[in-house]
C-alpha cells in the first residue's frame, strides 16, 4: 500500500533516478532510514503508538522512544515522507507537535517495529502531560454491559486520564506515577502492551480487579446527594464539594459551612444539550467546554434557564462544565435512575450537580485523604475517596465567554503543567508572581511553564504550595535559573520566596513593576519584539513611585518600561479596606466631586461615615489609578454593592446589570498631563437612580475614554500596536469591545487571553520574561 501511495515528490535526495529506468514500468522508490526528533506534547498522549501504527502502515522498520526534549524514532522503508505526513495530519487529541527534525542515516536493515523503553539518558524532560477528561470511547465502554470496565470507575485510555495529578517524577512512566501502587492484572497488563489496541502504554490504565477502589458505593452517594447533602468528593486534582445544585436549600447551607459570602459556584452539567438550556454559549465557548481540558467556562444564563439564582447572586452569568472522570459520569448515571445504553449520555437532562473546590479560604484545593476528613469535618455530610493518591494538585480551569472571545479566569487543571510556547530561546530565570490569585513561572528555552492555580499568597498553605510547586518545577525541568523575578513590593510572600532563591543560586533578583509584568506577559506569548503601547485595567499593584496604581497606559520597548498616563487617581479611604467596601470608594468619588453632604446623606446609616468623609478629603489618604477602584466607587454610588464577600464582586455585579452600554457626551477628559479623567461621568452617576442605566452608562463611557486614550497616545508615540491586560478585562464588556474599537482605529490589538489569564495568575511570566530580556541586554 505504501508503494502505491508513493508519488516521488520528495527531493530530498531519495528519489530515484527516473531517467535510467524505462518510462512505462512502476518505480520503487529506494529504501531510506531516518532519524526524526519530535518536540512538542508528545510523552504520555499516545504519541508512541501513534508513531507505531503510523510505521505499519507505511511499511516501515525502525523504533521509537521518549528522550528528554520528547520522541526520537527511527524508520527505514520506502515510503517515509508518507510517514512523516501521518504523523503530522493523525496527531493523537492530546498531542502537539512544536517541531519534527529529520537526519538521513545509513540503511541498517532493520526489521519490524519496535516501541522501546524510555530513553533514560540523564536528561530529565519536563513533558509531563496535563489531565484529560475521560474520552468518548471510554465513556461508550463505562456503560456497555459487555465490556470488562462496564461501571469501573477509574476506566482510561492512552487519550485520556489523569496524568499530571498522579505523576511523582519524570520520565512520565507507570512507574514514576501513584498508579504504581496499583499493579496490572494479566488483562490490562496484555492492553497495555498491545501496540494496536486503545491502551498502549496508558499508564492510569485500571480494571474492576486492579484499579483503585471508591470508597461508597454509586448507591451511597446517590442516595446522599439525593437528599440534599454535601458530598466531598475525591476528583483528579482534589476533592470537590458536590450537591444537588437543584436544591436551594442546601447552596444556602453549603454557603453557610463554607463561608462563601455571596461567592458564585460552578455546577456540572450532563452534556452540551442541557449546557445550551441553561447558558447562552458562543461556538468557541462549547468547543473549549467539551474538550479534553473540560474548563469551567462561565457564560451569560439564559432567560428561562432553571438554575437557581443563589448559585450565582446578583450576577447574570454561570460557571458550567461537563463531566470529566468515570466518577462523574457514574453519578449521574446513578442519579438519573441507571438508563440502559448510551442514549441518555446525549439527551437533555436536568440534573445539575454544584461543584466547588474543596479548601480553606484561600487555601490551595485539598487533596489529600486524612487532611480532608479533618479540615472538612463541619462542611461536608460524606467524604468520598479512593486510593489513587493525588500527587500534584490543581483546581478546575476557568474560561469566561465574553461574546465568543475566550477570557482565563483561572489556568490550572487540563492546561498545566504543558507549556506556553515564546518563539523564541530566552536564558533560564523564574517569576514568582505577586499575591492575590498566585502562579510561579520557568521559562527554559522557548517555553514557559505555569504552576498550578496556587490561591492567595496570604495564606500559609498556599506559601508552601508556591515552594513546593517551584521546587517541582526546578527538578522536573533539571533547571538552574540565572535570574528570579519578583514584585516590585517588598512585602509579598512571593517577593521574599524570590529573595531567599536569590541568595540560594547567587543570581540576580530583578523586581519588576506589577503592571509593567501584567504587560510584558501578553507581549512574551505573542512573541511581539517592537516597542508597543499597553494598556492595562487592574485591581492594586505597587507603583514605580510607591503608589497603589492599577488604570496605565505604558509604553514597552523591550525590558524598559515607561508609564505614559494613568487614570485620575482616587482617594482610597481605609487603604484595604477600600477594596472590599466600596462605599468608601464612592464617597471618595463624592469627595472628590465636592458632594461630601451628599456622601453624608446617602451612607450616613455607616458607622464610620464621618471618619471615611474626613479621610476622602485628607491629602494624606492615600490614592490610586486603579481601574478595578473606579468600578468599585461605581457600584457604590449606584447602591448595587455597598460591602464585598469576594474579590471582584462589585465589578462583576455592576456588569451583570448591563445589556447595553451606552455613551455620556464629555463624560471624560484626557488631561495635558495625559490623566484619564472620568469626574463628568462620575457626576452624572451620582444622580441617577436607576442602577441599570448607571452601569450601562459606565461600560459604555469608559470604552469611549480608554479608546481615545489609547489613540491618542499610540499617534503621539507613533506605535501601532497595544497589548491589554488586567485583571478588570474579565469584564465581557471591555473584553468585547475595547479590541474592537482599537482595531477599528487601526490599531493591533493583542491579547493572549485564551492562552494565559489577563488577571493575576498571569503576572508570573511576565516577570520572568523581563528577567530574561534584562539578562540578554547585559
Ligand atoms: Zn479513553
Ligand atoms: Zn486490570
Ligand atoms: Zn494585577
Amino acid at each position: 500500500m505504501a508503494r502505491l501511495d508513493w508519488r516521488g515528490t520528495s527531493d530530498d535526495g531519495q528519489r530515484p533516478p527516473m531517467n535510467s529506468l524505462p518510462r512505462s514500468v512502476p518505480v520503487a522508490p529506494s529504501i531510506s532510514r531516518q532519524r526524526i526528533q519530535v518536540r512538542g506534547l508528545v510523552q504520555g498522549v499516545g504519541f508512541r503508538p501513534h508513531v507505531y501504527r503510523c510505521a505499519l502502515a507505511h511499511d516501515l522498520a525502525g523504533w521509537v522512544c521518549n528522550d528528554g526534549q520528547g520522541v526520537s524514532i527511527e524508520v527505514e522503508g520506502r515510503d517515509v515522507d508518507g510517514f512523516v505526513r501521518s504523523l503530522e495530519d493523525q496527531i493523537p487529541p492530546l498531542g502537539r507537535i512544536d517541531s519534527l527534525q529529520r537526519f538521513e542515516l545509513p540503511v541498517a536493515l532493520e526489521s519490524g517495529f519496535q516501541i522501546r523503553k524510555s530513553n533514560a539518558d540523564g536528561t530529565t524532560s519536563a513533558a509531563i502531560p496535563a489531565d484529560a477528561a475521560i474520552c468518548d470511547r471510554c465513556v461508550r465502554e463505562l456503560f456497555d454491559r459487555q465490556d470488562r470496565r462496564y461501571l469501573h470507575p477509574f476506566i482510561a485510555c492512552s487519550d485520556c486520564g489523569p496524568r499530571y495529578s498522579m505523576t511523582r517524577a519524570v520520565p512520565y512512566d507507570r512507574q514514576n506515577t501513584t498508579m504504581a501502587e496499583h499493579p496490572m492484572c494479566d488483562a490490562c497488563a496484555v492492553d497495555y502492551g498491545d501496540p494496536l489496541g486503545r491502551r498502549l502504554h496508558a499508564e492510569p490504565i485500571a480494571c474492576h480487579d486492579c484499579g483503585p477502589v471508591l470508597s461508597h458505593t454509586l448507591e451511597a452517594i446517590g442516595a446522599a446527594i439525593r437528599v440534599g447533602k454535601i458530598v466531598a468528593l475525591k476528583g483528579v486534582g482534589g476533592f470537590h464539594l458536590v450537591g444537588d445544585a437543584r436544591n436551594a436549600d442546601l447552596v444556602l447551607r453549603l454557603r453557610t459551612r463554607k463561608q462563601r459570602s455571596d461567592k458564585p459556584f460552578a455546577v456540572m452539567l450532563l452534556n452540551r444539550a442541557s449546557a445550551c438550556t441553561e447558558l447562552e454559549l458562543s461556538d468557541p465557548a462549547l468547543t473549549e467546554l467539551q474538550s479534553w481540558r473540560r474548563p469551567v467556562v462561565v457564560g451569560e444564563r439564559q432567560m428561562h434557564g432553571a438554575l437557581h439564582r443563589e448559585l450565582a447572586p446578583g450576577l447574570s452569568t454561570q460557571g458550567v462544565m461537563l463531566p470529566y472522570t468515570g466518577i462523574h459520569y457514574l453519578l449521574f448515571w446513578e442519579l438519573a435512575g441507571r438508563p440502559d445504553g448510551h442514549s441518555w449520555l446525549s439527551q437533555v437532562s436536568d440534573i445539575a450537580l454544584l461543584m466547588t473546590s474543596a479548601n480553606i479560604s484561600g487555601d490551595p484545593i485539598l487533596a489529600d485523604n486524612e487532611e480532608t476528613h479533618a479540615a472538612l469535618a463541619d462542611v461536608a455530610d460524606l467524604v468520598v475517596t479512593h486510593d489513587r493518591e493525588i500527587c500534584c494538585e490543581s483546581d478546575d480551569s476557568v474560561l469566561r465567554d465574553a461574546q465568543g472571545t475566550l477570557v482565563q479566569l483561572r489556568r490550572s487543571r487540563g492546561y498545566v503543567p504543558q507549556s506556553l510556547n515564546l518563539g523564541r530561546t530566552l536564558p533560564p530565570v523564574l517569576g514568582t508572581g505577586a499575591y492575590l490569585k498566585n502562579t510561579v513561572c520557568a521559562v527554559r528555552g522557548d517555553q514557559a511553564f505555569m504552576s498550578a492555580h496556587l490561591g492567595d499568597m496570604a495564606s500559609v498553605a498556599t506559601r508552601r504550595f508556591a515552594q513546593d510547586s517551584l521546587a517541582a518545577l526546578l527538578e522536573q525541568l533539571a533547571f538552574t535559573p540565572q535570574a528570579i523575578a519578583c514584585d516590585l513590593h517588598p512585602d509579598y510572600a512571593s517577593s521574599r520566596v524570590a529573595e531567599t532563591l536569590a541568595v540560594r543560586y547567587a543570581i540576580p533578583l530583578i523586581a519588576v513593576q506589577h503592571h509593567h509584568a501584567h504587560a510584558a506577559s501578553v507581549l512574551a506569548l505573542a512573541d511581539y519584539r517592537e516597542s508597543a503601547l499597553a494598556l492595562v485595567l487592574d485591581g492594586h499593584g505597587m507603583g514605580a513611585d510607591g503608589a497603589s496604581w492599577g488604570g496605565e497606559l505604558l509604553r514597552l520597548d523591550g525590558a524598559n518600561m515607561q508609564r505614559l498616563g494613568h487614570l485620575q487617581p482616587l482617594a482610597t479611604p481605609g487603604g484595604d479596606k477600600a477594596a472590599r467596601e466600596p462605599w468608601r470608594m464612592a464617597v471618595a468619588a463624592l469627595s472628590m466631586l465636592g458632594r461630601d453632604d451628599d456622601a453624608r446623606a446617602r451612607f450616613g446609616d455607616l458607622p464610620m461615615i464621618d471618619a471615611v468623609v474626613s479621610l476622602a478629603r485628607s491629602p494624606d489618604c492615600p490614592r490610586s489609578s486603579s481601574a478595578g477602584r473606579l468600578f468599585d466607587a461605581v457600584a457604590g454610588l449606584l447602591d448595587v454593592c455597598h460591602t464585598t464577600g469576594y474579590e471582584a464582586e462589585a465589578p462583576m455585579r455592576l456588569e451583570s446589570l448591563v445589556r447595553a452600554p451606552q455613551s455620556l457626551e464629555n463624560g471624560y477628559h484626557i488631561a495635558d498631563d495625559s490623566v484619564l479623567d472620568f469626574a463628568e461621568l462620575l457626576r452624572a452617576l451620582s444622580d441617577i437612580d436607576e442602577a441599570t442605566r448607571g452601569a450601562e452608562l459606565f461600560h459604555g463611557t469608559l470604552v469611549d475614554g480608554l479608546a481615545a486614550w489609547v489613540a491618542q497616545h499610540a499617534n503621539a508615540q507613533n506605535l501601532e500596536c497595544v497589548a491589554l491586560s488586567g485583571g478588570c478585562f474579565a469584564n465581557r464588556w471591555l473584553a468585547r469591545m475595547l479590541p474592537d474599537r482599537l482595531e477599528r482605529q487601526g490599531l493591533r490589538v493583542l491579547s493572549e487571553w485564551d492562552r494565559l489569564p489577563p488577571g493575576d495568575g498571569g503576572v508570573s511570566l511576565g516577570q520572568a520574561y523581563i528577567a530574561a530580556l534584562t539578562l540578554e541586554n547585559n
